[in-house]
């Protein structure tokens, strides 16, 4: 029975992200990795990203298309790392709400289950404010479900954040850069069925949606974009400043060492 969950930085800051990305809606994804230890424990390497198919404020879903996708994706990454990966689990987003896993997300994580008992679900709970400090807060649970009768039980599964080797590193940054591209593909085709359904001749209503659809990518922009590029821009310069730190330590190991054989021979 599964026991514990190791979820990667570089994972949990793409959900994160990901679900910060709208207050309105909930959002979605399938996690990527590997089972261990007769499925008692999992660990989350990696992520996909799903569009939403129907903007429902509290629906969220999978498609049978979206799964083969992400097994096919997990099949690739299998083959870069040489390690059995596959999809482990399913994520979503709460925002203003609880963080506890709802009837119909316990309903949807018992169906996954049946098929592969040691899937888990994770629930990332967005623009929370704390009670004393009013400060925004973030709130993440990893669960499975217990069938009782009819209906379905939480079980709470212990979940750590690790950091983890960095064979993924790459392509966990390739799908944070991803999420702008996603985000506004959703509101393309939102843009662009409401075209399709309003009276062609509608010129005004042709303004509003053209309206609508450009505030919504500004706001992708504002939101996500320049905020991760900052995010991104900074961690760089963070990164070359211990290469020079590291490259510095390297010389003086290796003048050390030379120093050590040249005594040696003497
Ligand atoms: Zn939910």
């Amino acid at each position: 029975m599964l026991n514990k969950v190791l979820l990667s930085t570089d994972v949990a800051l793409v959900c994160v992200q990901h679900a910060l990305s709208t207050e309105k809606e909930e959002i979605m994804g399938l996690l990527i990795g590997e089972v261990h230890n007769n499925g008692r424990l999992v660990s989350i390497e990696s992520s996909v990203i799903l569009r939403r198919l129907d903007k429902k404020p509290d629906r969220v879903e999978i498609s049978e298309e979206q799964l083969v996708q992400a097994t096919l994706r997990a099949e690739e990454l299998a083959a870069e790392v040489g390690r059995p990966l596959r999809v482990v689990g399913w994520y979503h987003s709460h925002p203003h709400i609880t963080v506890w896993p709802s009837h119909v997300d316990l309903a949807t994580q018992s169906m996954y289950q049946r098929m592969d008992s040691s899937f888990v679900g994770i629930i990332f709970a967005v623009f929370l404010t704390e009670q004393t400090t009013k400060a925004p807060s973030v709130q993440i649970t990893c669960f499975q479900s217990m069938n009782e009768g009819s209906s379905q039980s939480r079980r709470e599964i212990e979940m750590e954040i690790v950091n983890q080797n960095d064979s993924l590193l790459m392509n966990n940054f390739e799908i944070l850069t991803q999420l702008p591209t996603i985000l506004k593909e959703e509101e393309d085709e939102a843009y662009t069925n409401e075209v399709g359904h309003s009276q062609i001749d509608d010129i005004i209503n042709k303004q509003h949606n053209a309206a609508v659809r450009t505030i919504a990518i500004g706001h992708i922009v504002e939101k996500m974009s320049r905020p991760m590029l900052e995010a991104l821009v900074a961690r760089n310069s963070l990164n070359s400043i211990r290469l020079r730190a590291l490259k510095r330590q390297h010389q003086e190991l290796m003048s050390r060492m030379e120093n050590m054989t040249c005594n040696a021979s003497k």
